[in-house]
């Protein structure tokens, strides 16, 4: 099974010329800080701590790769795309960086692109969509706390991505709703990434 085998940080990436070989199927994670990124990374994996590397300082404007011994999956997560709050050269490199990896990366197969299950997309999130439609990479969107909110407000949240994705030309239709500190969603996500893999 694909995610049991340890996944582990192998390394953070400020340049293409960092990132490992495209030997491999990539999934990318996407997501403004705190919308529980790290949390979901970790319940996708089954792993308590893996994915803080990504939130510790001077992590957060790196590409940071996790693998497992043999898998054919690797784990790109993006932490500050798209929401990157740094003086305005870093934000540039980082912007390129990004944008190098969007458009070049033939292995690169899905972007998740994470969203607040409390309210649903905001402004930034909009721009990160816009940005992966214009580089025509597949991503979907996954809701995130869905604990968190009332049945009421979750089913906004999720009535207002569903109208967010809408006709975007590289969005998946379907939406994954999760808790990661539930539990919700997570086989979802684990059973659409093995989807991807057999394809
Ligand atoms: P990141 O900055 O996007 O990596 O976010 P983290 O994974 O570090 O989570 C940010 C905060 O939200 C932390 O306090 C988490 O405990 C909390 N959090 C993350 N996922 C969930 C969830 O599914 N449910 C609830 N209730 N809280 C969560």
């Amino acid at each position: 099974m694909l995610f049991a085998r340890p996944f582990v940080f192998v390394k953070g990436c400020v340049r293409i010329a960092d990132l490992p070989p495209m030997d491999r199927t990539e999934i990318a994670f996407a997501g403004r800080s705190n919308v529980g990124k790290s949390s979901l990374i970790n319940a996708l994996v089954g792993m308590k701590d893996l994915a803080r590397t990504s939130n510790t300082p001077g992590r957060t404007q790196e590409l940071n790769i996790f693998e497992a011994a043999d898998a054919e999956l690797r784990i790109v997560d993006m932490p500050g795309y798209g929401f990157a709050q740094a003086p305005k050269p870093k934000v540039e490199a980082w912007t390129r960086l990004i944008h190098q990896y969007l458009t070049g990366r033939a292995t690169l197969r899905r972007v998740y692109v994470l969203i607040d299950g409390r309210h649903g997309p905001r402004g930034n999130d909009v721009s990160v969509m816009n940005e992966l439609d214009k580089a025509a990479v597949s991503y979907q969107a996954v809701l995130t706390k869905a604990d968190k909110p009332s049945e009421k407000e979750l089913q906004s949240a999720i009535a207002d991505t569903l109208r967010a994705i809408a006709k975007r030309p590289a969005a998946h239709p379907d939406l994954i709703v999760t808790s990661s500190e539930k539990g919700t969603g997570i086989p979802d996500l684990r059973a659409a990434i093995a989807h991807l893999l057999a394809h």
